[in-house]
């Protein structure tokens, strides 16, 4: 039996389940994921329908779901499946436009494109083929944003971009504050292409060099400790710009022969090479569980076969997928990334009753997401066994030693939309709040939401009254209620009141064990102060991780979620 909340079912009605050409729904949330079971099935060479039926169970019990991509056009004619690209941007006016022209047709197919500015030649420089001057990375980003605005994807979402500029192009001061301006960047995450040798000059106080990508001539000479006082500020101020750790990625390239990596999709999770791409599927934590003795407990039985269907489903998408571009299905098929990750971990910890901001926790994140990869890495070496390596595997990091099916497995994603279908928390993220105002994608609607783990723990503790349910509701807090217990209200600790050391510490555990990326958000208080968030970045960087975002409360007017005040 299909159980979805009325969220999910919202969603899969506005933009999931098939319709026909006057927008008339044609099927069930069943017959959704009975489609994507049969065509992921599609290449199986033995027990077709065997896998078929496993397929099914996994995604219509919510154990598993794929990327949108794939569950919005699995089986559909030229089904686009993946969520991420990356595409190059090569300093000519031809290549700038050739690549939004590959862009928009992503968008529309459902992905997401990263791209990496820093081989534009600086604003101002001269350009030979016309008695102009070039306008450089920032108003090149400002035309993407604004074909990415137009181009909706079926009428269903915006498309979403990475812009990334490393630290050392001229004009990274104006890309560093590109999204505070007026006609600010929309539909853009930005991130500085942070070196290791910038760190390093900022440690140790040292002058830092701005060189033009083309000439490599040294265009300014400033502190490193300013430029960074200035990232600061400005993602204290807005959220952005993130960072990505550049070398961080390099020193995990799993095909470093084939290329060096100087880019990611959209939201951080996928360290991708020029054209390649990947697909992604998420574990819901909060169902891979058992009841034994009244308590609840992780059914690592449940997990590992998840685990190993998940990365054959995935691992078939690469072969089955439609590929826009001859560039990506080359680099694609040669490398066969997939990413899986999970969902519902917040939901997880609170079912085993462990507060998010806890070490127990954070060890537990370690042994989880430890056990994901070396499940993961099992599976792909069977795959590999049965249907041969990836073919850049010769030119990999695993040759010759270990065999396995596709040079990436593991990815952390948001989950912003599949982890409302499967009615669970965002990715590893904390709760948000016990109660939110979620803003829907297209910016029209906003639903209310209580956190229903919480109902039901409070219920069975005979706590439940109009009074609590008002407070909730108003202030999305427990905090000041006085009848409940304290180690409940540290269960139920939510990310504005869980300390960024700790939501470092839950990235730091999952991503020793994700050979991508973790996409993660270090949410603040609005009181937190800049001096705050160089802190965190800096934290970030010792602690290897390849990415870093935060967002202080209310530094955006049109953020996704909102705490709940109906006074
Ligand atoms: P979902 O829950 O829809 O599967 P995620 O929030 O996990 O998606 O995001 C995974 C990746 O999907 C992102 O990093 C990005 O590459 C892509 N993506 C997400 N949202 C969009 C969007 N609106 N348009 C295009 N690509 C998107």
């Amino acid at each position: 039996m299909l159980t979805l909340s009325n969220n999910a079912r919202q969603i899969l009605n506005e933009r999931y389940l098939l319709k026909d050409n006057k927008g008339h729904i044609i099927e069930t949330p069943q017959q959704l994921f009975k489609r994507v079971a049969t065509f992921v099935a599609g290449c199986e060479k033995r027990q077709k329908d065997l896998f078929e039926i496993q397929f099914y169970k996994m995604l219509s019990g919510l154990y598993f779901l794929p990327n949108s991509p794939t569950l919005m056009n699995a089986g559909c004619k030229k089904g686009q499946l993946s969520a991420c690209f990356v595409l190059p941007v090569e300093d000519s006016l031809k290549g700038i436009f050739n690549t939004l022209k590959y862009a928009a047709l992503i968008h529309q197919s459902g992905g997401g494109t990263g791209f990496n500015f820093s081989k534009l030649r600086p604003k101002d420089e001269i350009v030979s083929s016309a008695s102009g001057s070039s306008s450089g990375p920032v108003a090149f980003i400002k035309v993407y944003d604004a074909a990415t605005e137009y181009v909706k994807q079926g009428g269903k979402r915006r498309g979403a971009n990475m812009g990334i500029l490393n630290i050392d192009h001229p004009d990274i001061e104006a890309f560093i504050t590109s999204k505070s301006s007026r006609d600010a960047i929309e539909n853009f995450n930005i991130s500085v292409g942070i070196s290791d040798d910038f760190m390093r000059a900022v440690v140790q106080d040292l002058n830092w060099n701005l060189i033009n990508p083309r000439t490599k001539k040294i265009t300014k000479v400033l502190k490193a400790k300013d430029l960074w006082h200035l990232i600061v500020h400005e993602a204290w101020r807005t959220g952005d710009p993130g960072l990505i750790f550049i070398d961080t990625i390099n020193t995990q390239n799993p095909t470093p022969k084939i290329g060096r990596i100087d880019c990611t999709n959209p939201c951080g999770e996928v360290p991708l090479l020029n054209y390649e791409s990947c697909n992604l599927g998420s574990i819901n934590l909060a169902k891979m569980i058992v009841e034994k003795d009244e308590k609840i407990l992780i059914d690592w039985k449940k997990l590992t076969k998840t685990i190993h269907l998940g990365i054959r489903f995935l691992d078939n998408i690469i072969t089955l997928n439609h590929y826009l571009l001859p560039q990506i299905k080359r680099i694609t098929t040669a490398n066969r990334k997939i990413g899986l990750g999970v969902m519902g971990w917040a939901e997880l910890l609170i079912l085993l009753e462990v507060p998010y901001a806890s070490d127990e926790a954070v060890a537990l994140a370690e042994q989880v997401m430890q056990f994901i990869k070396k499940e993961s890495f099992t599976a792909s070496e069977k795959l590999a066994n049965e249907r041969g390596v990836f073919p850049n595997w010769n030119d990999s990091i695993y040759s010759p030693k270990y065999k396995l099916r596709n040079a990436t497995c593991n990815s952390i994603a948001p989950t912003g939309t599949i982890s409302v279908i499967a009615n669970t928390s965002y990715s590893i993220e904390p709760l948000f709040a016990l109660a939110y105002n979620r803003v829907g994608i297209l910016g029209n609607e906003t639903q209310t939401e209580i956190n229903t783990l919480f109902i039901e723990k409070i219920k069975q503790l005979n706590l439940w009254t109009p009074q609590v349910e008002n407070t909730v509701l108003r202030t999305g807090s427990i905090e000041n209620i006085k009848i409940i217990p304290d180690h409940i209200k540290h269960l139920f600790k939510t990310s504005l009141d869980i300390s960024w050391q700790y939501h470092l510490l839950h990235q730091r555990a999952f991503q020793k064990y994700t050979d991508n990326a973790v996409s993660k958000t270090i949410n603040l208080s609005e009181e937190k102060t800049a001096e705050d968030v160089s802190k965190i970045f800096m934290t970030a960087w010792n602690y290897k991780l390849k990415g870093i975002t935060i967002y202080r409360y209310g530094s955006k007017t049109n953020q996704v979620l909102q705490k709940c005040s109906l006074n």
